[in-house]
């Protein structure tokens, strides 16, 4: 196994996620068996528990694990397979040192950030090597930037690691911003030679210098960086804001050559990469034929990273639909004030995923409007437990239904907890969460749509549609057309075609399974029913 170990300097946010997933679509595309993994400093054992507000959205993996959003970057742009040994955080190291000292395994010693912090740390490389044995490059990023204190330990470990497995085996990568003063119409290399001076500090020369910048790089800066960084101008990369998306990533890093340089670097020897598939898929991204606006109801619209996997997942499908997305973010407050017409100009309704009550009452007039005026309607999670709530309201007269979870004393609970869900405590991974199979109902709309009988899709929810009730929907036409093998719980919601062109809804996050060349088939038809519902 070779190590690719991917730092950031500067200032956060810079991208290193992407850096890290578009090496690894190139490596991937050289015939290389790639695996991603990130760690985060933050003392948070999972970002689960975090606000969207604090960290965008939260990834779910297919074993349950709640990740940082970087690693739905992994999973898209490589065929890379993650479970919870793809994620560490320092509330996760911590948590295992303290439990290993109460049970008494360091054997009385002295417990301390080096050698026990830093072995945890090094632990995880291990796992991971010896997990996938036919992986070829395991590449790490390291959240946060270089210079942070709750960083040091993580550095601390790699720089270890990398002394134990010999230079040929790893390469570090250091993402860097170079800031451009406007006034002086100056690109600033000083904060990236600082940054990288800091790492040296801790005993990690970087190889390559990765920079983060708004224009291209000029030959004078690049030499200024390289002889100040120690490495050849060849491995100044640059790294320029993408034009129309980061799926532009690996084909921006190409053209610099790094995966050639990286591999050269690990004494690997791989064809060159055949990258004209993506290519075409970006293509299709960047100048399609039609359009469609997708108005997207939910609570958390003003935050750019909360819905992140969902669009993705839209454009996905709208590249495959030769279709540009059009994302009209709403927010569901403003229809409970305002009414209903701002989703006049869409084409279609998607109802996101979202916790508590706040903002529910517009969600649940958008799935109405949706049903009644025809519009291709889309509930995610949250937003089946809507469409559930609507449909009981309005077409079955169960005044006030609800779930449990906005309202505790709804005389019709139509979505509520399972029993077992009742007595948890904690609050993190208290979820139903990760990856379980359901069955689909034999001539419906979803079985249409997967072609197929049975499904694996992700979980990220407490909240169940309430079984008692379900004889009473569907004797008013309401249809459930999936549900879970071994509980029995409801997957998808949906109505006939007969009566509705496209009005679905699931309780789980197709969002986390949808790739840029395998667009998920709920999206894609989705995408198809906005488009056909144009004429
Ligand atoms: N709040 C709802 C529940 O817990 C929906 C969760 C979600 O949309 N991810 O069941």
């Amino acid at each position: 196994m070779k190590y690719v170990f991917v730092t950031g300097g500067v200032v956060s946010s810079l991208g290193k996620g992407l850096v890290a997933a578009s090496l690894g679509t190139l490596l991937e595309k050289r015939g290389l068996k790639v695996l991603l993994q990130k760690f985060d400093p933050y003392l948070n054992v999972d970002p689960g528990t975090m606000s969207p507000y604090q960290h965008g959205e939260v990834y779910v993996l297919k074993d349950g694990r709640e990740t940082d959003l970087d690693l739905g970057h992994y999973e898209r742009f490589t065929d890379s397979q993650l479970t919870g040994l793809n994620t560490l955080t320092s509330g996760q190291v911590f948590e295992s040192v303290i439990r290993n000292e109460r049970q008494g395994l360091y054997e009385g010693k002295t417990v301390q950030y080096i050698p026990h912090v830093t072995d945890e740390i090094k632990k995880r490389l291990d796992l991971a090597t010896e997990k996938n044995p036919d992986v070829d490059i395991l590449i790490t990023e390291i959240g946060g930037t270089v210079g942070d204190l709750e960083g040091l330990l993580f550095l601390e470990a790699l720089r270890q690691y990398a002394l134990e497995i010999g230079r040929d085996n790893f390469t570090f990568i250091h993402v860097t911003l170079l800031p451009l003063i406007r006034a002086a119409g100056e690109v600033k290399t000083k904060p990236t030679q600082q940054s990288v001076a800091k790492l040296r500090e801790i005993g990690i020369q970087p190889d390559f210098i990765v920079c983060r910048s708004e224009t291209e790089i000029e030959e004078e800066h690049r030499s200024k960086i390289a002889m100040f960084c120690n490495v050849p101008a060849s491995n100044v990369v640059c790294f320029k804001d993408l034009e129309h998306s980061i799926y532009q990533g690996p084909i921006q890093l190409r053209k610099q050559k790094l995966d050639a340089l990286v591999v050269d670097r690990l004494a690997l020897e791989t064809p060159e990469p055949d990258m004209s598939s993506w290519e075409s898929f970006i293509e299709a991204l960047i100048s399609p034929t039609h359009q469609v606006t997708v108005g997207l109801v939910g609570k958390y619209v003003e935050l750019q990273d909360a819905y992140k996997s969902i669009e993705e997942s839209l454009a996905h499908a709208g590249a495959y639909h030769d279709t540009r997305i059009n994302l009209k973010r709403i927010d569901s407050e403003s229809i409970e004030t305002d009414g209903t017409d701002v989703l006049k100009e869409v084409d279609c309704i998607l109802i996101p995923g979202g916790f508590g009550g706040r903002g529910i009452e517009g969600k649940i007039l958008a799935a109405q409007y949706a049903r009644e005026n025809s519009i291709p309607f889309f509930g995610i999670c949250l937003g089946m437990q809507i469409a559930t709530i609507e449909f009981a309201r309005n077409i079955c007269g169960l005044e006030n239904a609800n779930s449990t979870e906005v309202n505790a004393k709804t005389p019709h609970p139509v979505v509520c907890l399972q029993e077992e869900q009742k007595n948890r405590v904690q609050f993190g991974a208290s979820m139903r969460l990760g990856s379980s199979t359901a069955t689909l109902k034999a001539d419906s709309v979803a079985e249409e749509i997967y072609g197929s009988s049975e499904i694996s899709e992700r979980h990220r929810h407490r909240y169940e549609f309430n079984n008692d009730y379900k004889e009473q929907l569907e004797s008013q036409g309401f249809v459930i057309s999936a549900t879970s093998v071994i509980e029995g719980l409801v997957e998808i919601v949906e109505l006939p075609k007969s009566v509705h062109p496209h009005y679905v809804g699931v309780q789980f996050h197709p969002e986390f399974q949808s790739k840029p060349q395998q667009p998920h088939p709920l999206f894609k038809s989705f995408v198809k029913a906005a488009l056909d519902s144009q004429g």
